[in-house]
């Protein structure tokens, strides 16, 4: 069993963030230290470490993250001019939280993926 992070509270609402969708398969909520203007984490509710640990049962849930970006995107105002959607993976991609969740980055020109 993957050991529980931060995520999981958040999800329980076990501690305070600003949530902005939540329904029975993902939560996404603004990062707490942003890196853009708007910077939203989207989340599965199920504990699912990395990217590594997706299964062929995950795919509606990973497409439906994809789904919630759009639409916090559009309610945000920044689909027109574009963001970012980033999921890190392990070390060597930066990733810091072991609860598999996707950035949702935008509000301002991001400049090159790795600048
Ligand atoms: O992809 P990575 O694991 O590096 O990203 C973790 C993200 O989780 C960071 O952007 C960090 O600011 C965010 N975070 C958060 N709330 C916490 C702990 C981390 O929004 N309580």
């Amino acid at each position: 069993m993957a050991e529980e992070t931060i995520f999981s509270k958040i999800i329980r609402k076990e501690i305070p963030t600003e949530l902005l969708f939540q329904d029975e398969r993902v939560t996404a909520f603004a990062d707490i230290s942003p890196q853009a203007p708007v910077h939203v984490l989207i989340v599965p509710n199920k504990l699912i470490p990395t990217v590594n640990d997706v299964t062929a049962e995950d795919e509606q849930t990973i497409g439906h993250m994809v789904n919630v970006a759009r639409q916090i995107a559009n309610e945000k105002e920044i689909a027109e001019d574009g963001y970012r959607l980033v999921i890190n993976c392990n070390e060597f991609g930066g990733q810091e939280v072991f609860h598999l969740h996707m950035h949702l980055l935008g509000g301002k020109p991001l400049g090159p993926l790795l600048s």
